[in-house]
Formats: C-alpha cells, sequence, structure tokens
C-alpha cells in the first residue's frame, strides 16, 4: 500500500476552523495511506523566536514583559484546542509543554543569553503543539492519526548550501517506529536532529523540505503541498498583482525560483525526490479542486519564462582597478576570501575586460566582506593596482526563469528592455550556463517596479501605463476622451492599460490611485490641491505600475522645465508643447540626451502639423539612411485658412476678425500672424535633422505692424485697418503675376530657414489647400524628383490629441 504526502503550512492553520478544515479535507480523499506533515499555526515561528531573544534580554529583542507574550501564545493554542473539543489527555499534554517551556525561558532570563541549541529547540516548539491538535481533532472525529515527531525520524548534516539529510539513518529511525499498520500519520514538520543528536531546524519554511524528505523515506507515490495560493504563481503575488498560477514546472525550474526567493517552497524541497522522480503539487486549502501546480522531472516547455522573483536584504561589492587586467586569479582570491568567512554569494559578474569583478551577497554581511576584502587586497590597493572597494547597500537581485529560455532567442533583449522602459538601473547582471536564468542586481528602492515591468513584458499580466496629464485645457480634454473610447479595445487586443492616474492644471491637482474618474474633473480641480510637480511626477511614477508617462498638454515653459528631471527619472514625456523642443538649446540637448540614456522617452509629433505625422516620417527619412535636402511648408492652420480666403473680395483686416470670432486663431491673433509659431515648428525640424537650430536664427517675417505690437487685443483688433494697404497691394501684385500668397516655411540642408509671406504659381502644391490644412513637403536624396507630401487638417483639439495619442502608443508598443 503507498503512501501520499501532504503537507500544510501555517498559512493553513490559523485557527480552529482551519484544522477542521483541513481534516475533513484529508477524510475526502482516496488516498490508500496518508502522511501529513504540518508548519506550526501561522505565526508560531516567529512569536517563539521573539520571545526566546526577549526572554534572554537581548538589546535588539529586549521586551520586559516577555511573559505576556507567552500568556498570548499558550491561550491561542489552548482556545483553538478547547474549539476543537479535543481529548483531555491531549490537552493536558499541551499544558505540560507549554509548561516546559516556561522553565526553558526562565532559564534563558537568568543566563541573559541565548545558545543556539536552545534557539533552535524552542523555535521548533510550533510544530509539535500544531501536529498533536491535528491528532486531537481526527480523534474527536473517531478517526485515527498516529503523532510522529520528526525529531525521532529526521537527522542532517551541515552542507555548504544548507542542512542534508542523512537518508539512511532517517530510514532506519522511522523503521524503528513500526508504522507497517498505520493508516494515517501526522508528522511535526521543520524541526529534525543533527548528527550529534542535538534539535535543530530546516531552516525558515522548512516544513516542505520535511514533507519530501518523508516522501522519499517512505518511497511515496506523491507530495501535496497545501498552501494559501492555488500554486506556484508567475511572481509574488504581495508585489505582483496580476501574477499567475504556473500550471507545470521541472524540479530544475522550481528550484531555481524558490532559490530566487520564491517564499512559496522552500529551496531544497525539491532535493529528496529526484531520484525517484516523485511528483509534487502545490495546491490551494481553500480551493482544493483548483489543479494548481504540478512538479515533477518533466515540466513544460512553455511559456519559455515561468516566472519572475526577487532576492532582498542583499549587498552588492565593486572590486575595480586597472590591476586586474590580466593579472589571473584576482577573482578566485575574492571568492575564497568570502568562502573562509562563511559568506555566501548569490550572484557573480566579471566584466570581460577583467576591469571589475563584483558580487552580490547578504547585506547583513556587506561591510565585513568590504574589510576583509580591503585586508586581502591590501597591497594592491597601496600600489594602486586596485582603486577601490566599494559596498552598494540595498540591492536585490531579481531574475527570471524558464527551462525553455534556451531555445528562445530574444528572452534577455524583452528583459533589458522593460526594465530600460521602466527606468530601472541595472547593476549587474548574471546568466546561469544552464540559460535557466538570468539575474540582475537593482536597487531595492526599484525592485517592485522591475519586478512588474519583467513580469508584464513577458505578458504575463497586461501592459500597464500610468499616465500624468498636464493642462486639461481644450487638447487635454480631447485626449483624455479619446483615450476613454479606446482603452477597453487597447487592453483586449493589445493588452495595453492605460491608466490616467493624475491630472492638473496649473494651479491644482487630483491624484488617483487606479484611475481618475472620467465626468467632471474640471469642477473637482478647483477643489484639488495645489499643484506641486514634485508630487505629481512621484504619484504617477507608482512602484507598482510598470510605465510612467507625463503629457504635458499645456503651453508653458515652466512646464517644459520639469521634463529633464521626469526623463531622469524613468518617466516617458509626450507632449503638443512647442517650448521644449524650440527654446532654450542647452535645455534641448539635456533632455534629448536623457531621453537616449535613461530609456524614458520624449516625444512630440503634435508640436508640428498636429496629428500629422510631421516628426515621425522625418525621422524614418534620417533613421533609414536617407539625406534630408529641404522641408518646406505650410505649417500654421490660421495663416493657412486666411491666405485660402484672402483675395475673394473681404479685407484682410475683417478675415482676421472672422478667423478669430470662429475659433481659427489663438486668443490673441498676433501669435499666428507674427510668425513665431510657425518659427518654432521649423526649428524643431531643424533640430531633428541634427541641426543646432534656434529662433534667432529663422528669418521671420511678422505680419503684425509695429505699431500694433503693443497694447491689448482689443486695441490690436480695432487698429487692424492699417494692415489693408500694404496687404491688397501684395496680392494684387501676386494676382498680375498669376500667382497667390501663401504664407509659408522653408528650410534647407545648410541651416537656411526662413517664414515668411511668398507668391506662389497657381499651380504650387501649396496653392490649393482646404480650410486649415498643413503641408509639409519634403525634398530628400531619395524623394529628390518629386518631394515626399505630407498633407491635412493641421490644427484643431481633436487632431492634436490624435498626435498625441499616437506617440503614447507608439511607447506602449515599444519592446
Ligand atoms: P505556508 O505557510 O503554506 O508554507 P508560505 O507563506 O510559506 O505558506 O508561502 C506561501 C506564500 O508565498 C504565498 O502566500 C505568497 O504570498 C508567497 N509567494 C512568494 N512568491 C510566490 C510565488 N512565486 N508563487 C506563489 N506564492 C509565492
Ligand atoms: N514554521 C516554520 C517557519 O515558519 C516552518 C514552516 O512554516 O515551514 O519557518
Ligand atoms: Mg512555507
Amino acid at each position: 500500500m503507498s503512501w501520499v504526502v501532504h503537507k500544510f503550512g501555517g498559512s493553513s492553520l490559523a485557527d480552529a476552523e482551519a484544522f477542521r478544515h483541513v481534516a475533513d479535507l484529508l477524510s475526502s480523499l482516496a488516498d490508500e495511506r496518508q502522511a501529513v506533515v504540518v508548519s506550526a499555526m501561522q505565526g508560531t515561528t516567529d512569536a517563539l523566536i521573539e520571545l526566546a531573544h526577549a526572554a534572554a534580554g537581548e538589546a535588539m529583542h529586549s521586551a520586559p514583559d516577555w511573559e505576556e507574550a507567552f500568556d498570548a501564545l499558550c491561550r491561542r493554542h489552548l482556545e483553538c484546542a478547547d474549539a476543537l473539543q479535543i481529548d483531555q489527555a491531549l490537552l493536558d499534554r499541551l499544558r505540560q509543554s507549554f509548561a516546559d517551556l516556561r522553565h526553558l525561558l526562565e532559564g534563558l532570563a537568568l543566563l541573559g543569553s541565548l545558545p543556539d541549541e536552545v534557539l533552535d529547540l524552542v523555535s521548533g516548539l510550533g510544530e509539535q503543539w500544531s501536529a498533536r491538535i491535528l491528532v486531537g481533532v481526527f480523534e474527536q472525529g473517531g478517526q485515527s492519526a498516529t503523532f510522529v515527531d520528526a525529531r525521532d525520524v529526521i537527522r542532517i548534516e551541515r552542507g555548504e548550501l544548507g542542512p542534508v539529510p542523512l537518508m539512511d539513518e532517517s530510514r532506519r529511525s522511522l523503521e524503528a517506529l513500526s508504522l507497517s499498520e498505520t493508516g494515517r500519520i501526522v508528522m511535526t514538520g521543520f524541526s529534525c536532529r543533527d548528527v550529534s543528536g542535538r534539535v535543530t531546524t530546516l531552516g525558515r519554511n522548512g516544513s516542505d523540505f520535511s514533507a519530501t524528505i518523508l516522501a522519499a523515506l517512505l518511497d511515496a507515490g506523491a507530495v501535496h503541498i497545501w498552501t494559501d495560493v492555488e500554486g506556484v504563481l508567475s511572481a509574488d503575488p504581495r508585489r505582483v498583482p496580476q501574477a499567475e498560477v504556473v500550471h507545470r514546472l521541472s524540479y530544475r525550474e522550481a528550484f531555481e525560483l524558490a532559490y530566487f526567493g520564491a517564499r512559496v517552497l522552500h529551496p531544497q524541497t525539491l532535493a529528496p525526490l529526484l531520484q525517484r522522480a516523485i511528483p509534487v503539487r502545490i495546491r490551494s486549502t481553500r480551493l482544493p479542486d483548483s489543479p494548481g501546480t504540478l512538479i515533477d522531472r518533466h515540466g513544460s516547455s512553455s511559456p519559455p519564462v515561468k516566472g519572475v522573483s526577487c532576492i532582498e536584504k542583499l549587498a552588492l561589492i565593486n572590486i575595480e582597478g586597472a590591476g586586474m587586467l590580466g593579472v589571473p586569479g584576482t577573482a578566485e582570491r575574492v571568492f575564497e576570501t568570502l568562502q573562509r568567512a562563511d559568506i555566501s554569494v548569490t550572484m557573480i559578474s566579471q566584466g570581460s575586460s577583467e576591469h571589475s569583478i563584483c558580487c552580490v551577497l547578504p547585506k547583513s554581511d556587506g561591510e565585513r566582506a568590504r574589510e576583509l576584502l580591503n585586508q586581502r587586497f591590501l597591497h594592491e590597493i597601496d600600489s594602486g593596482q586596485l582603486q577601490r572597494i566599494s559596498v552598494l547597500d540595498d540591492i536585490e537581485v531579481l531574475a527570471i526563469v524558464g527551462d525553455g529560455m534556451a531555445g528562445s532567442p530574444g528572452v534577455a533583449g524583452r528583459l533589458f528592455s522593460s526594465l530600460g522602459r521602466a527606468g530601472v538601473n541595472v547593476r549587474a547582471i548574471a546568466q546561469g550556463s544552464s540559460e535557466r536564468n538570468i539575474s540582475v542586481a537593482v536597487d531595492a528602492a526599484a525592485s517592485t517596479r522591475a519586478l512588474r515591468a519583467v513580469h508584464s513584458a513577458f505578458y504575463l499580466s497586461d501592459q500597464t501605463l500610468s499616465i500624468g496629464l498636464i493642462g486639461p485645457g481644450q487638447v487635454g480634454r480631447a485626449l483624455l476622451g479619446q483615450m476613454r473610447d479606446a482603452r477597453q479595445r487597447l487592453l483586449e487586443t493589445a493588452h495595453i492599460d492605460l491608466r490616467v492616474r493624475a491630472v492638473a492644471n496649473s494651479k491644482a491637482m487630483e491624484l488617483a490611485d487606479a484611475q481618475l474618474s472620467d465626468a467632471g474633473f474640471s469642477g473637482r480641480l478647483e477643489q484639488g490641491a495645489a499643484l506641486d510637480f514634485d508630487r505629481f511626477a512621484a504619484h504617477v511614477h507608482a512602484e507598482h505600475l510598470p510605465h510612467a508617462i507625463i503629457i504635458d498638454c499645456s503651453a508653458s515653459d515652466a512646464v517644459a522645465d520639469c521634463y529633464g528631471d521626469w526623463l531622469a527619472r524613468g518617466i516617458h514625456v509626450i507632449t503638443p508643447n512647442k517650448h521644449a523642443g524650440s527654446g532654450d538649446l542647452d535645455r534641448y540637448r539635456k533632455l534629448r540626451e536623457l531621453a537616449s540614456g535613461t530609456g524614458a522617452r520624449w516625444r512630440y509629433e503634435a508640436t508640428v502639423g498636429a496629428g500629422l505625422p510631421v516628426v515621425q516620417t522625418l525621422r524614418d527619412l534620417i533613421d533609414s539612411g536617407d539625406r534630408v535636402l529641404r522641408v518646406e511648408g505650410i505649417f500654421s492652420g490660421t495663416l493657412a485658412w486666411l491666405f485660402n480666403r484672402f483675395g475673394t473680395g473681404m479685407s484682410f483686416a475683417a478675415l482676421v476678425r472672422e478667423a478669430r470670432e470662429s475659433g481659427y486663431t489663438e486668443p490673441d491673433p498676433r501669435d499666428d500672424l507674427s510668425g513665431t509659431d510657425v518659427a518654432r515648428k521649423l526649428v524643431i525640424l531643424g533640430r531633428e535633422m541634427g541641426m543646432d537650430l534656434t529662433l534667432d536664427g529663422v528669418e521671420v517675417e511678422s505680419l503684425v505692424p509695429e505699431e500694433l505690437s503693443d497694447g491689448s487685443v482689443e486695441e490690436f483688433l480695432a487698429g487692424l485697418e492699417v494692415l489693408d494697404e500694404q496687404m491688397r497691394q501684395r496680392i494684387d501684385d501676386a494676382r498680375a503675376n498669376g500667382q497667390c500668397l501663401r504664407y509659408t516655411a522653408a528650410l534647407d540642408a545648410r541651416g537656411n530657414a526662413r517664414v515668411g509671406l511668398e507668391s506662389l504659381a497657381l499651380d504650387h502644391p501649396f496653392a490649393h489647400l482646404a480650410l486649415t490644412d498643413n503641408v509639409v513637403a519634403f525634398t530628400t536624396e531619395r524623394y529628390s524628383e518629386n518631394p515626399l507630401i505630407v498633407q491635412g487638417p493641421g490644427a484643431g483639439p481633436e487632431v492634436t490629441a490624435a498626435g498625441v495619442f499616437s506617440d503614447l502608443l507608439r511607447i506602449a508598443q515599444a519592446r
């Protein structure tokens, strides 16, 4: 008759009801023989360890009232046993155990220190109690169950990687218990004895390991590990809420995930099972019907990346120096030094230049390791061969794990680009030669963001964009509407999850955790918190969301001043605001540099031609190796409209007034008529072509007469007639030559830039534009006979918002 081993963690044994549920669950299974392994009731092991330290009066844990904590612990167990109406003899046994523990703690208080063996003994007591209680529940229900104390069975020795079970000795001890007639045993998890017979433990979370050791000893058919999650998840659910159950894993994959911090399994759990290939299932106590995770020697090749996990509380030591070049054995000396000091190294990475070696080790050993290495390399440091040995605290190592990675190209690329896009700085990289994992060291402060970004990059969850919008005016509002309308479709078809989490105007802001509700935010903004750019950016750049984007729909230069800070934090910036693109050249250069260095992007398609693909077209031409000879066109919807109509009877002044009334001009029409706005667009395109162009470098013909350049808008509108005579003259001249008037912009490859009024032949491509259409003609080496022309509506909130939206989608889709 064969055994099946079932292990229940503390999370499945929180209270009386949970015990009853576990007993019912076990009774309902059709196993021939059951070996049940239990952890302590939830929180008990922590409480016991604390108690032992507190009783011994150790400074860090010092709590004069340890007795209170002791009483609470006893009470919790006795109340639980009581509620389960377990047998009196068993209750007495529990009481006796508590009395013994009290004596021990009092002894510690006298001693004033905590010997390791006492700590080991005390920390394993919770398993004694929970196992006794579970046996009691079975007996109370008229079923039999035999209590087995693992301290009488499992023997271990200490290896370099932790406890190693002594299988032969353990098997003999088990046989001595003569369980051949027994149908169900309940064994304590976690505790065991070492070679000298001293009571010890298998390390935190060790009951998983107890269960698989027992399975190997009994030659069981399977092991079921019951816990509070549905199986092994693709990431720690407390850090990545979107994590999903991974249904199949190979032993190796499960080991790597556990080693890299997936707490659901103790890392050594699988070792005892390999030889006999005993399968393990991780299952949920709450949802016993769900299939959970099956771990066996086959696993499954898809998906190639099974999970992402993180080891916390690490430090990174970096040893740098030209002296290491070509000097063999430096790495060996480093690791020998650390090994002798019993410091375990999680990750090693050495640049192929051999200029530096870095290794990651427990944070608690960081300083000690540095001192030891400083001593060991004293001579090299004195002679300047080694520059320095530095320690970086607060490091975590993130690893992606999966057998299938070896055969799937591009996995590493996807890992690094997702980290780059999330603005996570990678400190060191290592790839196991098995190609079963790639690990990277990152700052602890960025680790949750990194986990989430990487997790979503492998399609384990949606591509989530945390969006902050500044300036909810006409364009901003149109954009919010477009995003709202597209949201569901993007989620379903492209897994892009747009979340507008912050909106601000020039005075106030509104922040939301998940998503701002659509309606009425302008009303809410009036009562919103005062605008604080720093808080705004920090909120958008939320730790738990993989990508952050700020969209600046203001027309403010002060907002443009913030881009640098945002890009440096890894926040993407998208804007139809022309200030940064055409303003101060140093600021512009800095932003470009930041955007290429941090992985954060700066996009501004809507600054030229609103929704028309002007900037992107130019970029594609250049990136694909074409040489741009000339860019020219009509870049102002307002001026296009004015000159399309001018000459059909109305005076110029009347047309300007009509344009303003129809909403085609800026509130102050001088902003359009002065040509500055057009010049800004030309500067943006020139810089895109690699020129150091500034507004001063553009020759601008302003249509605003000197005498009207100051003064209020009303005065300007009232005095407009002074323009009429001059404009009539120009249109008449053009007509006499069979031409028309257009306000154009032109830039050549040598940097000659001009905007102003021009007479064009009636069959010129710029002569036939509708309404507010813009047109941009690119003459290039490839498009030399006939220019590449982009034409269409170039103004208006909806099309401008569409240009911004296309930038947003390009960022979301770039992998
Ligand atoms: P038990 O008491 O049952 O042994 P643990 O608390 O030791 O339970 O382990 C289960 C917990 O491990 C889960 O509740 C979950 O929060 C955490 N965990 C961390 N990483 C993972 C992962 N990759 N898959 C599943 N759970 C994980
Ligand atoms: N109770 C022990 C611990 O908390 C062992 C276990 O739960 O697996 O570490
Ligand atoms: Mg556990």
